[in-house]
């Protein structure tokens, strides 16, 4: 199975799956999938292997007396324009390649991102615009929309 790295939530110690089932060896079975967990974060891991924190590179054993923190925020993969990585809004996961119209600029499509924020359901065209809107509830002056392709080049050849 390809993936987008291999720091991720499916190699991960904090992973209630890893814990108890081991660290995966190629076979990436159903019940590794269905008991991905981040026991730090206290949240879901639905795709193990294309989901991403700091905390994957904390030492490890930690030091004595010292209980481990969240760092940062919680990547999913974003829209393939090259291998990305767009941050989670707090505990809620982005959707990838759905059908949705963007929140930012009205442009419907099938290959879109939706998050679920105060109980609704919002869409983006593209990476840039998810993160736009994400840097309006979120701050981090290290996470930038300008870092992701706009939407004229991500929709240049499409109909
Ligand atoms: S979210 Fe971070 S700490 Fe939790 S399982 Fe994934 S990589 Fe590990
Ligand atoms: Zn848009």
């Amino acid at each position: 199975m390809p993936n987008g790295g291999s720091d991720c939530c499916g190699n991960c110690r904090f992973n209630r799956a890893v814990q108890e089932l081991g660290e995966p060896t190629g076979n990436h079975d159903d019940r590794f999938w269905a008991s991905s967990f981040c026991t730090l974060r206290d949240v879901k891991i639905t795709k193990p292997f294309w989901t991403y924190c700091d905390n994957y590179f904390s030492p490890w054993p930690p030091e004595p007396g010292k209980a481990e923190e969240p760092i940062g925020w919680i990547y999913a993969s974003g829209l393939y324009e090259g291998y990305v990585r767009i941050p989670w809004h707090d505990k809620t996961e982005p959707c990838v390649s759905i059908s949705c119209v963007c929140r930012i600029c009205g442009r419907q499509t099938d290959q879109g991102i939706t998050v679920t924020d105060e109980g609704t359901e919002i869409g983006f065209c593209t990476n840039r615009h998810y993160v736009e809107w994400w840097k309006t509830k979120h701050d981090d002056p290290e996470i930038s929309s300008d870092d992701f392709d706009p939407p004229e080049e991500c929709y240049r050849d499409r109909s």
